[in-house]
């Protein structure tokens, strides 16, 4: 199948950007992502990653689960939501970082990765 000319013009443009990158070591922001962080207001990354903790929370409500594993408290807003393993996988084992069965969610201050003692 030949290649269009508007995907031969979109993998020269991102070949040009991976050269400078790897020229500079710095990370440039697509015509895309600039766009959006204008019209936000803040980098597009921080952005989308606020609106999937929105979106998380939502979520975590509705399926009543905004209660903390640590203190039995109310989580009541997405900025003190955290995600929390039931069991420490550092340095244990990676199965257990992505294990759903070892997710629950807590406080930000009550995270036991953010303990001094977890
Ligand atoms: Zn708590």
């Amino acid at each position: 199948m030949p290649v269009s000319r508007d995907k031969e013009v979109v993998r020269k443009y991102n070949a040009r950007r991976y050269k400078e990158r790897k020229a500079n070591g710095t990370v440039i922001p697509s015509k895309s992502h600039l766009k959006k962080s204008e019209q936000l207001g803040m980098p597009w990354g921080t952005a989308a990653h606020r609106l999937r903790k929105k979106v998380l929370f939502m979520l975590v409500c509705e399926a009543g689960r905004n209660i903390c594993f640590h203190c039995g408290g109310e989580i009541e807003n997405e900025s003190d939501l955290s995600i929390e393993h039931k069991q420490s996988w550092l340095g244990i084992d990676v199965d257990l970082f992505w294990d759903m069965e070892n997710i629950d969610f807590s406080h930000l201050r009550c995270n036991s990765s953010r303990s001094p003692n977890p």
